[in-house]
Parts: structure tokens; sequence; C-alpha cells
């Protein structure tokens, strides 16, 4: 294990995720939220603002976990203007 800076709050820690203990869960809290949205509320080219707004995950937050592996597959526009043609069910599962 290293000492690494958590991405959330920025305090050091050891230890080999991205984030402390203490944002662990509420990142855990956040990624339920933003699973939930992607399974009942995503449209079709729904932005990174809106998802913020509906979530209340700050931005700095959605951008990190929209990097993560299992979100991967989903394409977020930056602002309300962009067409998703990735996905064009309006609904996706993960
Ligand atoms: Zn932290």
């Amino acid at each position: 294990m290293e000492l690494k800076r958590c991405a959330r709050c920025g305090k050091f820690y050891a230890s080999d995720v991205e984030v402390c203990q203490e944002c662990e869960k509420k990142d855990f809290a956040d990624l339920s939220k933003l699973k939930g949205f992607f399974a009942d509320n995503y449209v079709s080219g729904v932005s990174k603002n809106e998802i913020s707004a509906f979530t209340g995950i700050s931005a700095r937050n959605l951008n990190r976990y929209l990097g993560y592996e299992e979100f991967s597959g989903i394409y977020i526009t930056e602002d309300a203007s962009g067409i998703n043609s990735e996905i064009s069910e309006g609904k996706i599962s993960l």
C-alpha cells in the first residue's frame, strides 16, 4: 500500500482505492444514485449538468464516476445541446 491523496476530499490516506474511507461511503451512495438514474431516468442526450442537478452529485465527482469502467459504454454530453447517437433506445440497463 502507498500513501494516496483522496480524489474527493484531498486527504492523504493509505489504501489501494481511489478515495479515503470516509469518502468511500459517500462515493457508494453517489454511485447508487447514479446507477438508479441510468436505470430509471436516463434519456438519450442527457447532459452532465442535468444528471448533476437530478442526482445532487457534484460535477467533479460525476466526471470521476463517468470515467469508471462500468459507465464506459454510456456517452454523456457536456451540456444540453448535444445529441446522443450511440444509444438510440433512450434507455439502458446496467
Ligand atoms: Zn476523502
